[in-house]
């Protein structure tokens, strides 16, 4: 008889749902806004330029040891944004919170929640013998503007003064409040920004939408999508440090235990490498595959438009790749320091290995914290957890905050697909989670792989059009303010 015939039927048919699936999973209608009907924008490219010429010009370098870092360059900050802006310094209050932190306030014409555009003007340590010229030197050459901070984050300051700058000589005023709140402290986790939320939050206010820097419009992000992505992180991932310590009693390295405590210490990190913590599809992530997947090609549709039934499979290949597609789907744990002897011949009493971890949601600190202890499995190993942060709560995609953002990006890059991601880094915009349920991240420029790689490293710069382009989008999305 043709009894054969029904698995190979079955087998046939769940092919077919699948094949089918993925032919329907196509890019949804009025997933793209015309962003060509955009009426273009004026402002003066030049003077955004120069402006950003000369706040780079000072070297506000941050340090975790407050008494290291030099305060009159960012003393000379501040008073040259009042000299670059007359118009912002005139409409808007202004208040120093914190240590650094700034914070603007433009009146708007309702009482309806207000929009906060951060960014921070404090940057990273430039080794200056690995540049091709000085990082505080300013310099114009080809197109490019060099120097720290370019794009992290004095070029998105920069080009939200001068978009609002711009407006306000036109007599713009905003529907709602608008806040400019900059911190001068970003790179070393300090307190303006948590002492700016205090300050809105004593007064009760719930911003609509808080946009930070985070993702940006990039190229070959994502497996199989040949077009620009505007990547919008509407969720962030959170961060913990662990010590796994081991105590022995020492002694002299020539009559050594079975297992030295650097063994001991060796076999636990090989177990927690060796069990990755479970995927999640976070919130994020999912949005993502469904708007991405969408346009890539054939063989990745068959999978992001059936992850019902491969999510296993997208599971073990980020576990062996590793890198950004795995960091969006698990909290991941990189061992990053190690101590155990001063000598070769003496054996430690105390060993310890350091671990950097980004907590993925639903994990948090104590589950990360517990499912390490058990995969550790070793009591005499003691964990301290330090400088821990949880996830950040996810932004709606469908909330108004959102759209706006999304409809200033697409009148900006009109080729690029806008889409949410989970960020795998930690910023300032997470503190404001606790008063605004949008919270979104976006550094509104393209940004190559090599100008990723420049960010807290050497020859950070920018292509002057990128700036052009980041005033453009902030003067759209600040009218729709
Ligand atoms: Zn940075």
């Amino acid at each position: 008889m043709l009894f054969w015939l029904i698995p190979v039927a079955v087998v046939g048919g769940f092919f077919a749902i699948l094949s089918v699936r993925a032919a329907l999973f196509i890019p949804k209608k009025g997933q793209r806004v015309e962003g060509g009907n955009a009426a273009p924008v004026e402002f003066d490219a030049e003077r955004a330029v120069t402006s950003l010429q000369r706040m780079v010009q000072l070297p506000t370098v941050s340090n975790y040891d407050k008494s290291k870092v030099d305060p009159a360059p960012f003393e000379a900050f501040r008073a040259l944004l009042k000299e670059l802006y007359p118009l912002v310094h005139k409409y808007a209050t202004l208040e120093r919170i914190g240590d650094g932190g700034v914070l603007y306030c433009l009146k708007g014409k309702t009482d309806d929640a207000p929009t906060v555009f951060m960014a921070h003007y404090d940057v990273v340590p430039a080794h200056e013998e690995q540049w091709q010229n000085p990082p505080f030197c300013g310099k114009r050459k080809d197109g490019e503007l060099w120097g720290r901070g370019t794009l992290d984050t004095k070029g998105t300051l920069c080009a939200a003064l001068e978009a609002a700058e711009t407006l306000l000589q036109d007599g713009f005023v905003p529907a709602r409040d608008i806040f400019f709140s900059f911190a001068a402290d970003e790179e070393v986790a300090g307190d303006d920004a948590p002492s700016i939320v205090d300050a809105l939050r004593a007064r009760n206010i719930r911003p609509a939408l808080v946009l930070d820097e985070g993702g940006a419009v990039v190229d070959g992000v994502f497996p199989g999508v040949t077009e620009r992505c505007a990547l919008i992180g509407t969720g962030e991932k959170g961060m913990m440090n662990v010590e796994l310590l081991f105590e022995s009693a020492g002694g002299h390295a020539s009559a050594p235990p079975p297992h030295s405590p650097v063994g001991v210490l060796a076999q636990a990190v090989n177990r927690v490498e060796g069990r990755p913590f479970p995927a999640h599809l976070t919130k994020p992530a999912a949005e993502m595959f469904d708007t991405l997947g969408r346009h890539s090609t054939f063989v990745y549709r068959l999978i992001f438009a059936n992850l019902w039934c491969f999510k296993g499979l997208l599971s073990s290949i980020c576990k062996k790749s590793g890198g950004e597609l795995n960091a969006l789907m698990r909290t991941t744990c990189a061992f990053t320091a190690m101590r155990g002897s001063g000598a070769y011949n003496v054996l430690p009493p105390v060993a310890s290995v350091g671990a950097n971890l980004r907590l993925c949601p639903p994990d948090n600190i104590d589950s990360a914290k517990a499912y390490l202890k058990s995969v550790i499995n070793n009591d005499a190993i003691k964990l301290r957890v330090f400088g821990a942060s949880n996830p950040s709560p996810c932004a709606d995609t469908k909330s108004e905050g959102y759209a706006r953002v999304k409809t200033a990006i697409e009148q900006t890059w009109q080729d690029a697909i806008v889409s949410p991601y989970m960020m795998v880094a930690c910023s300032d915009s997470r503190h404001f989670c606790k008063i605004s349920d949008t919270v979104l991240r976006f550094s509104a420029m393209v940004l190559s792989g090599d100008d990723r790689k420049r960010i807290h490293g050497n020859d950070e710069r920018i292509e002057e059009a990128k700036l052009k382009e980041a005033v453009a989008f902030y003067m759209r999305v600040i009218s729709a303010s």
